[in-house]
């Protein structure tokens, strides 16, 4: 997938799990969205950085990547959100590109791929990134509502503002 296929993505993501994380259409909603959508745009942008430091597809496409971008909210307290950018990255490589990403790099350097999907060039590429973002904020939703809550509380960021 290139460059704006993922932002495409990332940005639809972003709006609908601000939906998904704070349910209606108001104020918080909208506070919602723009608390995560900067950090999940970068989340996606950041592993085709192994353009140009590393191998491409490798480097940054890995799962041990994905481990320590997740690892930041937890042991920093940074970084929220960042690993959902990096995780649909991940998918749109693995459904919109024959050649797939090494995901247990540096361990392995077989790439992996799904069967289908559509290439970037194609005149398809768009609504299936479309669709992909649909099935990943029905996913979000499901974990978030079933499993275990994805948000991140706002209140005490924003306390020292007095809002
Ligand atoms: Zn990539």
């Amino acid at each position: 997938m290139n460059k704006r296929g993922h932002v495409l993505n990332a940005l639809l993501l972003a709006v609908g799990l601000g939906f998904v994380l704070e349910p209606g259409v108001d104020v918080d909603t909208a506070r919602k969205v723009a608390q995560i959508t900067v950090p999940i745009v970068l989340g996606a942008l950041f592993p085709d950085v192994d353009t140009a430091f590393g191998k491409h597809r490798k480097t940054l496409h890995s799962l041990p990547v994905l481990a320590v971008v997740s690892a930041y909210p937890i042991v920093f307290d940074n970084l929220h959100f960042v690993w959902v950018g990096v995780v649909t990255h991940y998918l749109l490589d693995l459904l919109g590109s024959r050649r797939g990403i090494a995901l247990f790099h540096p361990l392995s350097d077989n790439e992996f791929s799904l069967p289908f999907g559509v290439t970037t060039s194609s005149k398809y590429a768009d609504l299936v990134t479309v669709i992909i973002t649909a099935l990943e904020i029905a996913a979000f939703w499901a974990v978030t509502t079933y499993v275990v809550s994805l948000d991140v509380d706002l209140s005490s960021a924003t306390a020292g503002f007095g809002l």
